[in-house]
């Protein structure tokens, strides 16, 4: 484990005891990393919990019955998330994303919807707040997250088709719930909602162009994402990568389309559009384009570890800080600064031959 060295930020001294950065302070500088890259968004892990087992994610041989989840005494608790989220705030972060496991299985995560949604940039600015789910609660519980101040929602969905996606999810969970799920988001104001499809090559690549024919003209926008090498037992292949260009050229043969200007610096799907006003979509490259030239996200696990990079192995301990009731909010900012100012992570560019047999913490526990 990284030993965390506490060390006076730029922009540290607009954190509040309460965890919230304080709104009456001056524009913070914002804290680069040794690449420049500042800390603009954090996604939050609520669980390591799932109820799905998506063979690319949470292949069942390993988290099967005797598998060995985190006991609720070690989670975060969300007084203890709001308060990291502050700090991390008034470092600079404008969005967060909570996510898992599957985050809308944590009891009551409305409840910590609101408490995120009352956060405020040093600048008086609201933090975006959204959520990745596999949809399986979301229709129950969308507008409850709306209500208690959620931006949107991406919905994770890789087949239309029935057998198929119970064998990907490996669960007994319809594609008509995820749907519902999905149109009772965009109801409730959760829009647009971004539906996620993982295409894994000679799996659900032949569902591509019916997922697109699908969403068109819904006003939802699906995101086709590369199989990654996340984690380490999904057996992952690059055999099995079906590129974002060779996606984009299965739609185009079927419906034309053509590029978006990104909407802002670090986006991390390249978006195109249908030439008939149908809507968009965007490709998420990681493996044969990388964008870490770009990432500015950091990552909270479930019980308070800091990552810097989705293929990280070892994760920076922050729960013992703010468990420390000697600590207050300028050392976990200085925390968080020091850890950041020093990352370096860009596995994506360097994966292959310098990244093998690297240890690599799982999605399921980090999250998307
Ligand atoms: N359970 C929620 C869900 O599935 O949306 C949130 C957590 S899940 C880990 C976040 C995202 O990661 C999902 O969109 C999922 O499809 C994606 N994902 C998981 N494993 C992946 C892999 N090996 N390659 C690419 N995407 C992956
Ligand atoms: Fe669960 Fe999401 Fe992983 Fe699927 S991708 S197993 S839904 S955490
Ligand atoms: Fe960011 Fe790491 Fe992904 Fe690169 S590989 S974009 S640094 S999370």
């Amino acid at each position: 484990m990284s030993k965390v060295i506490f060390h006076q930020p730029q922009g540290a001294g607009s954190i509040s005891q309460g965890g919230l950065a304080d709104q009456s302070s001056d524009t913070a500088a914002p804290v680069l990393d040794t690449r420049r890259r500042p800390l603009r968004d954090l996604r939050i892990s609520v669980t390591d919990r799932c109820n799905f087992r998506c063979t690319y994610c949470m292949p069942r041989e390993v988290f099967g019955a005797s598998y060995k989840f985190m006991p609720h005494s070690s989670l975060l608790s969300f007084e203890e998330i709001t308060r990291i989220a502050g700090v991390a705030v008034g470092l600079g972060v404008q969005k967060i994303r909570l996510t898992g496991g599957e985050p809308l299985l944590r009891k009551n995560i409305e409840a910590l919807v609101a408490m995120l949604a009352g956060l405020r940039t040093p600048e008086g600015r609201p933090v975006e707040i959204t959520l990745t789910t596999n949809g399986t609660l979301l229709e129950k519980k969308a507008l409850a997250l709306k209500q208690a101040g959620l931006s949107r929602v991406s919905v994770s969905l890789d087949a239309l088709e029935e057998p198929l996606f119970e064998r990907m999810s490996d669960s007994q969970v319809s594609v008509e719930t995820v749907l519902r799920g999905i149109d009772e988001a965009a109801r409730v104001g959760l829009a647009p909602v971004k539906v996620n499809m993982v295409v894994r090559k000679g799996m659900n690549d032949g569902q591509i162009v019916p997922m697109a024919s699908h969403f068109r003209r819904s006003g939802h926008i699906l995101r086709f994402i590369e199989f990654m090498d996340v984690g380490t037992t999904n057996g992952w292949n690059m055999s099995e990568v079906l590129t974002g260009a060779q996606i984009l050229e299965r739609i185009s043969e079927v419906f034309p389309l053509e590029p978006v200007a990104a909407g802002y610096s670090g986006e991390v799907a390249k978006r195109w559009r249908y030439t008939d006003q149908a809507g968009e979509i965007g490709l998420i490259t990681s493996v044969s384009q990388p964008f870490c030239g770009d990432c500015t996200r950091g990552r909270l696990s479930p019980e308070g570890k800091f990552f810097l990079c989705l293929f990280a192995g070892q994760g920076h301990d922050l729960r013992a800080l703010v468990r420390d009731p000697a600590a207050g909010d300028a050392q976990i900012a200085a925390a968080l600064s020091g850890i950041w100012s020093r990352r370096d992570d860009h596995y994506s560019e360097q994966r292959g031959q310098e990244t093998a047999g690297r240890e690599k913490i799982e999605m399921s526990y980090i999250g998307g």
